[in-house]
């Protein structure tokens, strides 16, 4: 090793030139196997929708709607009452956490034939965030299953991944 460090200069002192192949090597060895970037999604190019306000996702099948605390503060102010009279009448707690009170044909509470969501300001950020969910943006299957309940899919402003993803992950219930 003295052989090879005095052909390269000999005032290098050979623990400094061990170092540096170390460090090579090891940097080498990163830039043979870096770190795989993830794959894009299958609506790497965006994907289109307009609420129309038709209601129907609002209507119908039973479900479960959940609201957050700071989502209950807000629609008690809208509806001009206080946390523990909203939540008697309009909260049912389960297991899990809190959802909103359905009617007995499975429609949501808040909806009303004459003028859609009586909450439409200040609704719970699964219903803002609809139908960007994980249920529907796992595939394209899945999407077109979207479109088939929701006129509003594949129509209107094209939504592009990275607010697709971050409405995913703030529906990831
Ligand atoms: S079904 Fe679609 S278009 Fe109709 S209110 Fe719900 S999100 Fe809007």
């Amino acid at each position: 090793m003295d052989d090879c460090l005095t052909l390269i200069h000999p005032s290098i002192h050979p623990s400094i030139l061990y170092r540096d192949a170390v460090a090579f090597e090891a940097m080498s060895l990163f830039s043979l196997t870096p770190e795989r970037p993830p794959e894009a999604p299958w609506y790497r190019d965006g994907v289109r929708f307009a609420c129309t306000r038709c209601g129907r996702c609002c209507r119908g099948d039973p479900g479960f709607v959940w609201v957050r605390e700071i989502e209950i503060a807000s629609i008690a102010r809208c509806l001009k009452l206080d946390v523990a009279e909203f939540a008697r009448t309009y909260l049912r707690k389960t297991r899990r956490d809190y959802a909103l009170v359905e009617m007995a044909n499975g429609d949501c509470v808040f909806w009303t034939p004459a003028g859609g969501c009586r909450i439409y300001e200040v609704r719970p950020v699964q219903c803002r965030t609809f139908p960007f969910w994980w249920e529907y943006m796992r595939s394209p299957r899945a999407w077109a299953e979207a479109a088939r309940r929701c006129p509003g899919v594949n129509h209107g402003r094209l939504y592009l991944p990275q607010e697709i993803d971050h409405m995913v992950e703030l529906t990831d219930f």
